[in-house]
């Protein structure tokens, strides 16, 4: 059988790629493949054939919201930092997935269009927002999305109404059909543009105050307990500040874990597992990670 690189000669593709060059937490093994489509139609196209000769495929956006553990990942790894258009229509924004969601927001304010400030410091692309449904004070994804296109896992192209995309706290559909998001409209309102800035300037003053931007990182690693908030039990827990290998729970904020120079996935994995169970020993509260931990099985 040809390899992938031979079938599509033209394309973006490379073999045995170091994923740690690509996370943002600057860990996770070697992928077999890595793919950056530069239009829909050539993804369209490596979906398909995936399809048929049974090679995994994985999409990333910009890998903010990821683990890759040691050993990397089987199959292709789709990266899709290469398709990031972004169209303003009157009120709508449509914007190809692998646009960043921080420069999204930015174009809603040159436009004077409000409903995404709350993005505008969030380190993903559009792909993985509506995936994760990102959100940030107050605001969240399922509140400005009108619909998405994907192309499903046997290569066809869908359209998602928002309404259709169950979407819960970082949860939506897709992490459960295996589609790949390909664009997404969002329906703005309008609004005043100094207002606008002024409200994007705040939350990234109050991100860089909170947030250890310092270091690579996943950004919130556990989802919010009902009823508790994750960085306060792990603070009460005394982690903050426990290290594994180059691995750390931010003593800035102790939700994040921070690679602190040499971290390895397996330093990552060890630490998240540490800190459930010592704060289910002290609270029995579960914590449910929010990033998602990937490797070759
Ligand atoms: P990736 O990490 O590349 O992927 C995440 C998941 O989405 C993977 O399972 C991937 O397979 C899937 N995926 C990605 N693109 C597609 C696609 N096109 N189609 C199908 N599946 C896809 N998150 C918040 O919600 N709020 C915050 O305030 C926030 N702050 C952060 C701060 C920092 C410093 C960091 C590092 C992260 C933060 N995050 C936050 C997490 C992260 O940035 C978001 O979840 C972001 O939306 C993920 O986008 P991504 O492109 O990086 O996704």
């Amino acid at each position: 059988m040809k390899m992938l690189n031979e079938m599509f000669p033209s394309y973006n593709i490379q073999a045995n790629v170091n994923l740690g060059d690509y996370t943002n937490t600057r860990v996770g093994g070697p992928a077999d493949w890595c793919f950056w489509p530069k239009t829909q139609q050539e993804l369209q196209q490596v979906v398909h054939f995936a399809n048929e000769t049974d090679l995994p495929i994985t999409v990333l956006g910009n890998a903010s919201n990821l683990v890759i553990t040691d050993d990397g990942r089987q199959g292709v790894v789709i990266f899709l930092t290469d398709m990031h258009q972004i169209e303003v229509f009157k009120n709508s924004i449509t914007a190809e997935a692998g646009a960043w969601i921080i420069e999204v927001a930015q174009v809603a304010y040159d436009y004077s269009l409000t409903g995404l400030e709350w993005a505008a410091g969030i380190p993903g692309s559009i792909g993985g927002a509506v995936f994760m449904n990102a959100g940030a004070y107050g605001g969240q994804i399922d509140q400005v999305l009108q619909s998405i296109d994907v192309i499903t896992p046997v290569g066809e192209i869908k359209t998602y109404s928002a309404a259709e995309l169950a979407f819960g706290y970082r949860h939506s559909l897709v992490q459960e059909t295996g589609d790949v998001i390909i664009r997404a409209t969002f329906t703005m309102q309008p609004g005043k543009r100094s207002e606008i800035g002024e409200k994007m300037a705040d939350f990234n003053t109050r991100r860089a105050q909170k947030q250890p931007l310092e270091f690579p990182s996943c950004g919130s690693v556990f989802k919010r307990p009902t009823g508790y908030f994750a960085g306060k039990l792990i603070m009460d827990s005394g982690l903050q500040g426990y290290q594994i290998g180059g691995a750390q729970v931010s003593t800035k904020h102790a939700g994040f874990i921070v690679n602190r120079g040499q971290a390895t996935g397996s330093d990552y994995v060890q630490l998240i597992k540490h800190v459930q169970d010592v704060v289910y020993e002290k609270f029995s509260v579960n914590l449910e990670t929010e990033v998602r931990v990937l490797g070759r099985k």
